[in-house]
């Protein structure tokens, strides 16, 4: 089934307020197994909303609508979408009176325009609101279907849950299982150079986003359960592991913080960092995770030249002529942590965030992350390239994350 979501509101479209409806609405339609092929956003403008509404129904089996189902003059949601649907609007007398209560109840007297809203689809049907005065509608001609709800989320998400959903729900078993791939340490493009062949499968479906540091990839399936779903999301996720092996990092929500310390903690080793340019970021990610002092003690943030000699003992001969951001520094960072905390694993970071700073020699987005056990050490040169400050930070901390798990 073919769905889209028409979001009317002209504080929509003037970004007054975020379209969070949109949002939910297609996770729940996604969930249900409802393709959700278009969203839109429309003025409070019954011609614009009208040419929507037919251009929707030629594509499209359901269209799900949020908003305009006030008592204004400028709410006109419903009485668009009847006409398009060839349904005329009729007085419901019990929702009328559950309208006068509900003014009653706050000691009010009920304006007469708010009649407008006990008016209900005579061919299709309504969902009383126990939060608010619109019911939500729903509108039937051959086979395309419409559903309108209130725009406040507060009456929107209870009236979806508690009746919309189970009226769609009805006779669709389909549901979808998501399962999020993360990796790290290497690019998009590279990535699609290895897997790419397998982003073009019908069932499961798979893709691939680039966030900052990382990149995910979504594979998704469509089945008859949960159960079922996941079992095809984790067989299809092999065919990635078997490709990609130890880039991927993680799943779903565990990020590469949570691994290293679930890594660390398992096989019962300790980590320690000493960072300059990202000021103490991966220390600050590894101790935002539960569980972390067991495998955390140790993190120093040494900006200056002079803390990285006083604190971790970097030769100052090294940072004299090669320089801070240099791999012999951060060798001598890593190796000098390993030797003040004791720890198995000790990770060091130095480099250039920007925006100021870089040489040609040096640009921007040079960092080199060292990584210590015992007395060997190895650096990684990165060069992540002239972007801002906090991209860089990021993705320099991330590939220390990766390397003291490995
Ligand atoms: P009302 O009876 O309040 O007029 P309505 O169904 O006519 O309800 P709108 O007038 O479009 O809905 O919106 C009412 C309020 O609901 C907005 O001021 C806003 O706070 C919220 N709202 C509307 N649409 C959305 C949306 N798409 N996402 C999030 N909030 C929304
Ligand atoms: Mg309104």
């Amino acid at each position: 089934m073919k769905a889209e979501i028409i979001c009317v509101g002209t504080e929509l479209l003037l970004g007054d307020i975020l379209n969070t409806n949109a949002q939910f609405l297609a996770k729940e339609l996604a969930a249900l197994g409802i393709t959700v092929h278009h969203q839109w956003v429309v003025g409070d403008n019954e011609g614009r909303l009208a040419q929507l509404v037919g251009e929707a129904m030629e594509r499209s089996d359901l269209l799900v609508f949020s908003g305009g189902l006030g008592p204004t003059a400028d709410d006109l949601t419903k009485e668009t979408v009847a006409r398009c649907f060839d349904d005329t609007l009729q007085l419901e007398p019990s929702i009328l009176e559950a309208i006068q209560a509900y003014f009653a109840a706050t000691g009010r007297h009920m304006p007469p325009h708010n009649e407008k809203q006990a008016m209900v689809p005579q061919k299709g049907g309504w969902f009383e609101n126990h939060n608010g005065t619109a019911p939500a509608v729903w509108f039937q001609k051959d086979t395309k279907r419409a559903v309108l709800l209130p725009g406040p989320p507060s009456e929107l998400k209870p009236l979806w849950t508690e009746q919309v959903r189970p009226f769609l729900s009805d006779g669709q078993q389909r549901v979808l299982h998501s399962l999020t791939l993360r990796i790290t340490g290497i690019g998009e493009s590279h990535v699609e150079e290895k897997v790419g062949h397998l982003f073009e499968n019908e069932n499961p479906t798979a893709a691939i986003y680039a966030k900052t540091g990382e990149v995910q990839i979504r594979i998704t399936a469509r089945a008859a359960s949960h159960e079922e779903g996941e079992r095809a999301c984790r067989a299809y996720a092999e065919k990635f592991r078997a490709i990609l092996g130890d880039v991927i990092y993680g799943e779903d929500a565990s990020d590469l913080e949570h691994t290293l310390v679930q890594t660390l903690t398992e096989k019962g080793l300790t980590v320690a960092t000493a960072e300059s340019c990202t000021g103490g970021l991966v220390s600050q990610r590894i101790t935002q995770v539960p569980g972390s002092s067991e495998v955390f003690g140790f993190g120093f943030c040494t900006y200056a030249n002079e803390a990285k000699h006083k604190l971790l003992g970097v030769s100052e001969a090294t940072l004299a002529t090669v320089g801070a951001v240099s791999w012999q520094t951060a060798a001598q960072m890593a190796l000098g942590v390993a030797r003040v905390s004791g720890a198995d694993i000790a990770v060091s970071l130095t480099g250039i965030a920007g925006p100021g700073g870089g040489t040609d020699e040096k640009p921007v987005g040079l960092v080199y992350v060292g990584a210590a056990r015992g007395d060997e050490v190895y650096v990684a040169k990165l060069l992540l390239g002239n972007r801002d400050r906090q991209s860089i930070r990021i993705s320099a901390a991330n590939r220390a994350l990766d390397y003291a798990r490995r």
